[in-house]
């Protein structure tokens, strides 16, 4: 039987998709052979890769002047990927420190050029967005990089930032949850296993202006011109997690595309949000104006009962509800394999929860 999983990552996959994988696992397509165990410069492999990338373009609008490019190493590699390319070791880059993710991002940067954290959300306890009013740019400053939806606090912007900079986002955890104007944007990054699809692969989206100034010594793997020039195959990609993330596209085109994922996503926030404003028993510390629409941290009125939540939440089929252990308390993640059926199983497990023990 399949639980109700609110993981944050990796996380929930589509259940038609796992299917069709199991599916053709073991004969993919005819070929007696998994796709696991094909060549991926097969002609068979490089048409999943070819269709996976179109429907990326597709879901997004990506327009023709950026590459994709589909990459190792998790969100965290490009942490330094993104200085090694477009940082002189002379230049300055501004970012915004709106949490955890933030704060490692720069951290990775700082090995690479010049940092000016342009504007820290310590403040606030890192539960609201810095004013963009007070944000304290570089001129000049080779890139401005910031992280849209922070997974751990559960901030997100609720603005795209305008500056002059090349605006770099992680959007690790919010892309594919609604439409974006992708031209707004430098470069994007994501690792794939929040939203879409296992882990292992990350996707890279680059206005090709960018590309071709990547610092002496920079390791191919990491150049993106050169990952670019060779198709993301210049060395053997994770095919597996490339083709699953195909299928999980094709999944959300069936869905009706980033429009309709936006509003179910906005739905499953709403109800969640809801219900613990209206508890009296749970607490969900974010400015309301920045409450992340897949992540969403909340506490209990009585932490002594932390345990007895996650134990009772899974019992009842709803797992993976442990807040990150850098903060406790709990968290549900919302991404969009996360259906609005498991935040109503989870909103009415909470109601009751609270009646018994509040
Ligand atoms: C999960 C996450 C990361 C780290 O991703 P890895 O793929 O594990 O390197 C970075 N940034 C954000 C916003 C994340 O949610």
């Amino acid at each position: 039987m399949r639980v109700f999983n609110f993981a944050s990552g990796p996380a929930a996959l589509p259940l038609e998709v796992l299917e069709q994988a199991r599916d053709e696992l073991t004969d993919w397509r005819g070929s007696g052979m998994s796709v696991m165990e094909i060549s991926h410069r097969s002609k068979a492999f490089m048409a999943v890769a070819a269709e996976a990338e179109a429907d990326l373009r597709e879901l997004l609008a990506i327009p023709g002047d950026y590459k994709v490019l589909f990459m190792q190493g998790g969100a965290t590699a490009q942490f330094s990927a993104i200085p090694m390319n477009l940082a002189r070791t002379d230049a300055c880059a501004d970012y915004i420190n709106t949490g955890a993710w933030s704060k490692k991002a720069l951290g990775e940067a700082r090995h690479y050029c010049k940092i000016n954290v342009a504007a820290d959300g310590a403040a606030s306890n890192y539960t609201s967005v810095p004013l963009r009013a007070d944000w304290k740019l570089t001129p000049g400053a080779a890139y401005l990089h910031y992280t849209p939806n922070e997974t751990i606090g559960g901030v997100e912007f609720p603005f795209v930032p305008q500056v002059d900079a090349p605006l770099v986002a992680d959007m690790s955890s919010t892309i594919l949850s609604r439409p974006l104007d992708v031209s707004r944007f430098g470069l994007i990054y994501a690792g794939a296993q929040k939203n879409m699809g296992p882990s292992g692969l990350s996707v890279v989206i680059v206005r090709e202006q960018l590309l071709g100034h990547a610092r002496e010594g920079t390791p191919s793997v990491w150049n993106y011109q050169a990952v670019a020039d060779d198709g993301s195959m210049l060395n053997t990609p994770p095919t597996f997690a490339w083709y699953l993330s195909g299928l999980v596209f094709k999944w959300l085109k069936r869905q009706g595309g980033l429009g309709a994922m936006a509003q179910r996503n906005r739905a499953k926030a709403e109800l969640l949000y809801a219900t613990i404003d209206s508890s009296g028993f749970y607490r969900n510390p974010v400015d309301p104006a920045c409450r992340s629409w897949m992540n969403v941290p909340f506490v209990l009125a009585k932490p002594a009962l932390d345990k007895t939540f996650v134990t009772e939440a899974a019992e009842s089929g709803m797992t993976n509800l442990a807040g990150h252990r850098s903060v406790g308390g709990m968290r549900a993640s919302l991404y969009n394999a996360t259906s609005i059926e498991a935040v109503r199983a989870l909103t009415e497990f909470m109601r009751e929860f609270a009646r018994r023990h509040g």
